[in-house]
């Protein structure tokens, strides 16, 4: 079994490159329509903020069985520094309200939310899982970057993750598209087709950590 899992961000600088049109969306549609397409069933990890600026968006995700959410946090701050371009973490007393507020945001638009919060950036250490502790998630990482971030080459994403991947695998990909992972939607058909190939069954993450 393989779980392919895909977040959202948005922080305060994304909104303003919507609200001054120089992003037009970021919403991967294309990539989720894959999906449906291809019948792969996939844990999304979605930013409360992310959420807010596009309700109809949750709202599909969330009525479609095909898919579980879970918590990419509120506003997609570090919770570690350094971390990418994320700026320095939050302070601590900020974490778990932080991820408390995720969680209730979901909540308005699925009666089946998941326990699973996946960080930011992939950055955390051990003084941020004991500050989100309170919060009562199940901190849900991956091991494979599928390389779709900022990812300019349909091929390379492709390989990268078939060359990873193996039984058990946690694959993370990206749903916010243009300038953050434009090609996920292209590179899909081909990791799908790939894994399906060697046997593997692609599951949600709830399925795959009940499995193991
Ligand atoms: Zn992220």
């Amino acid at each position: 079994m393989v779980a392919l899992t895909f977040d959202t961000n948005m922080t305060d600088s994304m909104l303003r490159e919507l609200d001054n049109g120089k992003v037009e969306s970021f919403v991967n549609q294309a990539a989720i329509d894959e999906l449906r397409r291809l019948q792969v069933p996939a844990t999304i990890f979605l930013a409360g903020k992310w959420v807010e600026r596009y309700p109809d968006v949750t709202r599909s995700l969330a009525g479609d069985r095909l898919f579980e959410l879970g918590s990419h946090s509120y506003a997609h701050r570090a919770f570690k520094t350094p971390c990418y371009g994320l700026g320095p973490a939050m302070p601590a007393a900020e974490m778990a309200p932080d991820v408390d507020h995720s969680e209730a945001v979901i909540r308005q638009y699925t009666d089946h939310p998941t326990p699973y919060f996946r960080f930011p950036g992939g950055c955390y250490d051990q003084a941020a899982l004991d500050a989100i502790a309170s919060a009562g998630v199940v901190v849900v990482q991956y091991d494979v970057a599928s390389g779709d971030a900022f990812g300019t080459s349909v091929g390379a994403i492709v390989n990268q993750t078939l060359r990873q991947t193996t039984n058990g695998s946690i694959v993370v990909m990206h749903l916010t598209g243009v300038n953050t992972a434009p090609l996920p939607a292209e590179a899909l058909p081909r990791i799908v087709d790939g894994l399906r190939g060697r046997g593997l069954r692609l599951v949600k993450l709830s399925e795959l950590l009940a499995a193991t």
